[in-house]
C-alpha cells in the first residue's frame, strides 16, 4: 500500500459518519505535541469521541520549553468546554530514548529519517498506554503540521497499532483547512506558538535560518 496516495481525511470522515449513524462515542487516546496543534484537532474530534490528551514528547529541548508546552496544553484543555469530556495525561520525559534514536541522524534536516523515528517513539508509547487504558482508538495531532508527512505518520500508526493490538485513527488534520483553523484558535485563546519543531537539532536549524 502506498501511504502517500491515501486521503486519510476521507478515511476519517467515513469512520465518523459510521459512528454517528451507530450513535457510538468511542474513547480516543490522542497524542498531542502542543496546545496550538491540539486546538483544531480537539475542536473537531471532540464532536465524535471522548478524549484523553496524552502529552508525550521526550524530543523537546530544552527542558524549560518542554515544561512550557506541557503547561500550555493543560491550560488549554481546562479552559474550553467540549461536547464530550476531554481529559489530560502527561507521559515521561524520556530524553535519553530520543537521543538514542537520533544517533547518527543529528545532522538531518526536519522531515527526514530522524523525524520518522521520532514519530514512531511517540506513537509507540501512545499505543502502549492506550492498550493499558482500554481505549478504542489512538492517534496523534502531528499530521496537522504542513512540515509533517501524513503518509508516513499514518503508515507508522497502523504498524504500531498491529504490534500493540489497538485501533489507529487515520488522520490528516491539515486537510479541511485544519492548520489555518489552528492558527485562528491559537490567536483566539492567546496560545504560545513555538517557532521550531521541538528537538535541539530543529532549534539549531531554525537559528541557522534567522
Ligand atoms: S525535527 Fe521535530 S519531528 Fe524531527 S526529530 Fe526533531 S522534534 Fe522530532
Amino acid at each position: 500500500m502506498n501511504h502517500q496516495n491515501v486521503n486519510y481525511q476521507k478515511e476519517l470522515d467515513k469512520l465518523t459518519e459510521s459512528l454517528e449513524e451507530a450513535g457510538r462515542v468511542p474513547r480516543l487516546f490522542l497524542h498531542s505535541c502542543c496546545a496550538p496543534c491540539s486546538s483544531y484537532v480537539l475542536e473537531y474530534l471532540s464532536e465524535f469521541f471522548e478524549i484523553t490528551v496524552f502529552y508525550y514528547n521526550p524530543n523537546i529541548f530544552p527542558e524549560s520549553e518542554y515544561a512550557k508546552r506541557l503547561s500550555e496544553q493543560q491550560d488549554f484543555i481546562t479552559n474550553i468546554n467540549f461536547k464530550y469530556p476531554v481529559s489530560f495525561r502527561a507521559g515521561n520525559y524520556d530524553k535519553e530514548k530520543f537521543y538514542e534514536l537520533s544517533r547518527g541522524l543529528e545532522h538531518l534536516k526536519e522531515g527526514g529519517a530522524r523525524c520518522f523515528k521520532c514519530y514512531e517513539l511517540r506513537l509507540k508509547e501512545s499505543a502502549k498506554e492506550a492498550v493499558k487504558g482500554g481505549f478504542d482508538y489512538f492517534t496523534t495531532t502531528l499530521s496537522i503540521s504542513p512540515m509533517k508527512n501524513a503518509g508516513k505518520l499514518n503508515s507508522i500508526g497502523m504498524k504500531v497499532a498491529d504490534q500493540y493490538g489497538v485501533k489507529y485513527l487515520p488522520s490528516d488534520f491539515k486537510k479541511k483547512n485544519g492548520y489555518k483553523r489552528s492558527i485562528e484558535l491559537s490567536k483566539e485563546h492567546g496560545l504560545y506558538r513555538q517557532d521550531y519543531c521541538g528537538c535541539k537539532f530543529s532549534l539549531a536549524e531554525r537559528k541557522e535560518l534567522h
